[in-house]
């Protein structure tokens, strides 16, 4: 590897680093150094590398690999061993300095530390270890830290990992076990499961002796996610929303993030040439909101995608081809239904919900009272009935689709 400086190696691997997309800090307990110890704070600045978290905060951070070589050779990867790109490796030390230096320059509120597989899983995780332990105990920063952790490492490495850091990260990386079999042969969905069950009891545990002894130590407050890559392999949208949810379901995920593969430079001629389209990712992304907070089961969501290929639709979204789909659960009365309906009509979130409830319990609503707590009266009336409003013929038309979908847009040229 050819003798590089920080800057250049700052360059590879922060752009290396860009094809993970589970950043995202939410959750996590809020720290800072107004007390005049340690440096750092999870709240404010801003910074290089944007992470939305579910509320809409906006955090940044340092998001980095610590090498991009790795002894492994998944297809989809671009850093795999037989990809032909430039190598970098940053030293922990590196890593710390680069951190602490534009912490300080108000780049970043944290770090977001992942790697290639460098000489054997446990010296890689040790590395990362290092990095974080520096931050921590060397430094006292106290700013968010987001570590990737890897699951064929000792556990004890992958335990210190979530003493150190806020969130921690196990990559199931595909959907199905044939597809990892596949794209990702060193790699062992088994594995995969048990590091994610150990990081589950260990969070479960150090929160519960939190709660008992102020004195115990922190571990993982913002808990684990994961990521899949959705477009490399056969699987339908119907698969990755069952597998997410047993995820949710079996180890406590915080997050599950979908990555839209995207084609690489010498790609393997075992991946596909196109990426999936975009849409296909933020419909995912829909669906995963759909059962976190609006009650959705994966088999509802499964059932609004197309029966013949299981994916869902990329005009409308999967709130709305349910509701084309299953008519006969609507028209929802704003007046009368129960929340976990209300919630069903296409247009109604979370927050407008809520409003309807509480204003109920006083006045009778009308078409206008629901109008304005939405953004597209046109997309809920089908499936509603108001005080003055009834659909009638309206939730039965064959041709409600085109009539509320949204309309294609053409693209300005110079916008
Ligand atoms: S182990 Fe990680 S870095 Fe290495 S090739 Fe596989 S996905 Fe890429």
């Amino acid at each position: 590897m050819a003798q590089l400086d920080v800057q250049q190696k700052l360059a590879i691997l922060a752009d290396a680093a860009k094809y993970d997309a589970s950043c995202s800090s939410s959750g996590t307990s809020k720290r800072n150094s107004r007390d005049g110890k340690g440096i750092g704070s999870t709240d404010g600045g801003m910074g290089i590398c944007h992470a939305y978290a579910p509320d809409g905060r906006c955090i940044s951070l340092l998001k980095i690999l610590l090498t991009n070589s790795c002894i492994f050779d998944c297809h989809f990867c671009i850093n795999r061993k037989s990809s032909n790109v430039r190598r970098a490796r940053f030293t922990a030390p590196e890593v710390v300095n680069l951190t602490l230096a534009f912490y300080r320059r108000n780049y970043i509120e944290g770090l977001f530390l992942s790697s290639g597989i460098i000489g054997s899983s446990n010296y890689t995780m040790e590395q990362i270890v290092e990095v974080a332990r520096s931050l921590r105990e060397d430094h006292h920063f106290r700013g968010y830290i987001h570590l990737k952790t890897i699951p064929d490492a000792d556990p004890e490495l992958v335990h210190q990992a979530g003493l150190y850091a806020d969130r921690v990260s196990i990559n199931v990386e595909l959907p199905t076990a044939s597809g990892l079999k596949r794209l990702a042969p060193e790699k062992s969905e088994g594995r995969i499961e048990t590091a994610m069950k150990e990081m589950k009891t260990a969070i479960i545990d150090t929160a519960d002796a939190k709660k008992r002894y102020k004195s115990a130590p922190r571990f993982a407050p913002a808990g684990q996610s994961t990521q899949m890559i959705v477009g490399a392999d056969a699987a339908t949208d119907g698969d990755i929303v069952t597998k997410a949810s047993g995820l949710y379901d079996r180890f406590g995920l915080h997050r599950v993030y979908y990555s839209a593969f995207s084609p690489i430079p010498d790609a393997s001629a075992i991946l596909p040439l196109k990426r999936p389209p975009l849409m296909r990712e933020h419909r995912l992304y829909q669906s995963d909101w759909l059962m976190r907070f609006y009650d959705y089961t994966p088999a509802d969501v499964v059932a609004a995608t197309d029966q013949a290929t299981g994916m869902l639709p990329l005009d409308i979204d999967p709130k709305l081809a349910w509701a084309l789909k299953f008519r006969g659960s609507f028209p929802v009365d704003v007046n009368r239904s129960p929340r976990e309906m209300l919630l069903r009509v296409p247009g109604l979130g979370v927050k407008a919900v809520s409003n309807i409830l509480a204003a109920r319990r006083w006045r009778r609503l009308s078409l206008a009272d629901v109008g304005r707590l939405t953004q597209s009266i046109a997309k809920v009336r089908p499936f509603l009935i108001a005080d003055d409003w009834r659909p009638l013929a309206l939730s039965d038309r064959a041709d409600l689709r085109p009539v509320i979908a949204p309309k294609k847009e053409q693209l300005e040229l110079f916008a």
